[in-house]
Order: structure tokens, then C-alpha cells, then sequence
């Protein structure tokens, strides 16, 4: 008898045991089976894409980017619009893991979880997602960035939709270049370089070093300094594009120069640096429907005087995202609080919230002082340096460049960040072009074209 009931312990809890598991194994069914379903690993979905009856795409103002007929997914009628939006919409594949067909695949599908993926066709039916993008402005920016590479990001900075996310090198989702994986052309091109790719950002990261001098003693807006085209830090120098002579910080900005930002970034010192640029987003990844960009980076802890120098223009190991520099733009424009942006306007049943919820919450980078001086600083460096004209349409922008140094080919990678003024059409933008040499001369102009598009289509 007890050696039975011994016996019998051992078994109970193997039985216990295993139905744990199963419970565990439903609970989990239940809640990941949508998402197991459209992994790329999923053996089941190699003879299709999963996208056979999903629903439709459509951008801001209702232009159909995708849908599905005939169990093919069709995309756009009109070549740049498929190959500008291809970076936001994504193609059959799962290759372009930040895109809307990759990540909402299954609720595009409208997986079922009685039916799996067996589920009869007349009771298929995919679910509709409404973008915030706007397919011409997307456009648009394709093709001002043209055969470069490079991003463009502008979002409303008041209500978070985003209008533009475009990327370059992309290709046309009907019919994918067979050369794509080893043509130099196309690069990257599963990469959305907006949210994926991390650049030096060069000048435009003296707002950064501005906004920590401003956090630390409002009256260093006044500081003076004698630019005579170089300064020598560690015995070393750090040479400016042109002589400014004596300045305070408001022209030291119109003037871009880096003696003047490197000497205060190592008179502000490592902590504050480190610390400010933390609190301006440095260091983490945003979040917004699902969608993850890649983490902006600022670490001078172990750097030398020298190195700290070239870090408060942006140089040294900083990296950002175009994404997390419009991010970081948005706080200026909005009195220190960032806008975390969206791309989903509308998703079909209760997806919206669901979406909503893998978002970021907004943070305060800096006081709505330094903001606003920011503000004032990037206004007087467009009337004074680049030219109200630069940004040729009707809105008023406020704006810093960045020609940042990059090791491998020599030449400079351009940038442009700002946003404009008008209440009724309150954008922030980035634009990088890789190796474009001249934030002024190649990207305001990408930038000017892309605004001008948004306010012609109202
Ligand atoms: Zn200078």
C-alpha cells in the first residue's frame, strides 16, 4: 500500500505537469496565434504570401496603395507612387520588416482563429488600413531624393500624423529587380532608411549642445567668442568652414561654427553632455504603431577633450536616426515636448487601439524656454544664412543644416532638420542624403520640394 501511494505522488504531478502546459500552451494560442502565423518562418505561407484576400491600403486621402484581386496583391496603377510608398507599404515578401504588410499581415489578412489559415474563401475577408501618409508628398520626396540615397520624414507636429516617411534606394513592388540582392544601385533597399539607419549627424547636432548650455545658464545665449576659422583643443584643431570673427551663440549657429560649439561642449563638460543629450532622446529607440527605429547613440564618458570637442557638432560616434532627429525637432517646435508620430489613421475593427498601444509616450526634452530660444536661433539662421527663399513655398520655416564628415568615401553627408511656423500646417521635418556634400545646396532643396507639395495639395 505505500509503496503505491509513493508510486502515485510522482504520477500526479507528471499529470499536473502536463496540464499546465496545455493551458499555457492555449493561453498562448490564443493571444500570439495571429502573429505566429505571418512569420517569414511559417512553412505553411511558402506557396503564398498570406496577402491573397487581405484588405486594402489606402493613404490619407483614400489612393488605394494596395489591394487584393484575384488572390494577387496589386499594388498602385502608377509606377513612383508603388516605388515611393514601397518603403511604408512593403511588397509580397516579408523582406522589409518595418513596412505595414509585413508587420500587420495577419491583420490585413483578417487571420481567423477557428478557421487558421484554413479558412473558406467566401468567409475570407481582410481587414482595411488607412495610412496618414499622403501618396504625392510621398512622391514627391522619391523623387527629389532621385538617384541618391537617403530619407525624408515630415510629420504634423500638432497631431502626429506623419505625411511623408520615404527612403531611397527603393523598387517596384510588381516587379522586383532581379539584381536587387547584388546591384550596388539597391543597397539597402528592404531598409527603411527614415526608422533603420543611423547617420553622424554633423551640424544639425548643434542644437543639442545649444539646448544644453541654455539647460545649464540661460545668460550662455550671450556667450561671446572670437572665431578666427580654427580652434585648438588638446594641442589639436577643430576648423570652421569660414572666419566669424566675434560672435555670440544666435550667429554662432547662423555661421555653423564648430569652434565655437566644440569649445562650449567641453566647457559644459561630459555629464552635462551625456545628460542633456539623454533627455533629447540619444540612447533609445522610438516606438510608434509597432514600429521600431534604430537607436540614436551619444557617449562621451570615455572620450578626450579633443573627441568631446568634435561631439558638440554632431561628430566623434554620434549617430541618429532621421526619424529620432524629426522626433527631437518636434520638442522645439512645440515649447520642449516632443510629438510621437503615427502612420496608422484607421485599421478595421479594434486593431486601431491596439496599434496605438505599442506607441511611445511623448516626453519633455527641455524647457519651453529653450525651446523657444531654439526656435528664434533656427528662424534667424534661415533669414540670415540660408535665405527665406531657400524654402521656396509659402510656409515659414524654421531650420539647421548639417554637412556631416563620414569616413568611408570623403564625402560629407547632407542634412537638413526645422519645421514651419504656420498653425494651420504645423510640420517638423529631416532629410538626409547619403554622401550629398552640402546640407544647404542638396538637402533644403529636397526639403523645400516636399513642403511645397503638401501645401499645393492643401
Ligand atoms: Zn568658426
Amino acid at each position: 500500500m505505500r509503496r503505491t501511494r509513493s508510486r502515485s505522488f510522482p504520477v500526479l504531478m507528471l499529470t499536473l505537469a502536463f496540464f499546465a502546459g496545455i493551458v499555457y500552451f492555449l493561453v498562448n494560442l490564443t493571444v500570439h496565434s495571429a502573429e505566429w502565423v505571418s512569420k517569414p518562418y511559417n512553412g505553411h505561407l511558402s506557396d503564398s504570401t498570406g496577402l491573397e484576400f487581405a484588405g486594402r491600403i489606402t493613404d490619407r486621402n483614400g489612393i488605394v496603395l494596395a489591394r487584393s484581386e484575384d488572390r494577387k496583391r496589386i499594388y498602385n496603377d502608377d509606377y513612383d507612387i508603388r516605388c515611393a510608398c514601397l518603403p511604408v507599404v512593403g511588397d509580397d515578401s516579408v523582406n522589409n520588416s518595418t513596412a505595414i504588410q509585413t508587420l500587420y499581415r495577419s491583420e490585413l489578412s483578417g487571420y481567423d482563429f477557428i478557421f487558421g489559415l484554413g479558412t473558406p474563401d467566401k468567409l475570407k475577408k481582410g481587414n482595411d488600413i488607412t495610412l496618414t501618409i499622403d501618396s504625392k508628398v510621398q512622391t514627391a520626396a522619391y523623387r527629389a531624393l532621385g538617384d541618391s540615397k537617403g530619407a525624408v520624414v515630415v510629420y504634423n507636429y500638432r497631431t502626429g500624423d506623419i505625411l511623408c516617411m520615404a527612403s531611397t534606394p527603393t523598387y517596384d513592388p510588381m516587379n522586383k529587380p532581379e539584381d536587387i540582392e547584388t546591384n550596388e544601385k539597391y543597397e539597402g533597399a528592404y531598409l527603411n532608411r527614415a526608422v533603420s539607419s543611423s547617420y553622424t549627424p554633423g551640424s544639425t547636432f548643434k542644437l543639442v549642445t545649444a539646448a544644453a548650455a541654455l539647460e545649464k545658464d540661460r545668460s550662455l545665449e550671450h556667450r561671446e567668442f572670437d572665431c578666427v576659422g580654427s580652434v585648438e583643443i588638446d594641442d589639436k584643431p577643430v576648423n570652421c568652414f569660414s572666419v566669424s570673427g566675434h560672435i555670440d551663440m544666435k550667429d554662432a549657429l547662423k555661421d555653423s561654427c564648430n569652434a565655437y560649439f566644440a569649445t562650449l561642449a567641453v566647457e559644459l563638460g561630459r555629464p552635462c553632455m551625456n545628460e542633456e543629450a539623454q533627455k533629447l532622446g540619444f540612447g533609445k529607440s522610438w516606438c510608434f504603431d509597432g514600429i521600431e527605429t534604430a537607436k540614436s547613440s551619444y557617449d562621451v564618458s570615455e572620450a578626450s577633450d579633443y573627441d568631446l570637442g568634435w561631439s558638440g557638432v554632431g561628430q566623434y560616434t554620434v549617430l541618429e536616426t532621421p526619424m529620432n532627429m524629426a522626433i527631437r525637432t518636434s520638442a522645439i517646435a512645440n515649447g520642449g515636448v516632443c510629438v510621437v508620430p503615427h502612420l496608422i489613421k484607421d485599421m478595421d475593427g479594434d486593431l486601431l487601439s491596439s496599434a496605438a498601444d505599442k506607441s511611445s509616450k511623448p516626453e519633455r526634452m527641455m524647457s519651453s524656454e529653450t525651446a523657444d530660444k531654439l526656435k528664434e536661433m533656427m528662424d534667424y539662421t534661415v533669414k540670415e544664412s540660408y535665405g527665406k527663399w531657400s524654402f521656396s513655398g509659402s510656409l515659414d520655416v524654421c531650420a539647421k543644416t548639417g554637412t556631416a564628415e563620414v569616413g568611408d568615401d570623403g564625402i560629407a553627408h547632407a542634412w537638413v532638420t526645422g519645421f514651419t511656423t504656420d498653425e494651420s500646417c504645423p510640420l517638423a521635418f529631416a532629410v538626409i542624403v547619403e554622401h550629398g556634400n552640402s546640407g544647404f545646396s542638396v538637402a533644403i532643396p529636397v526639403a523645400s520640394a516636399v513642403l511645397n507639395a503638401i501645401t499645393e495639395n492643401g
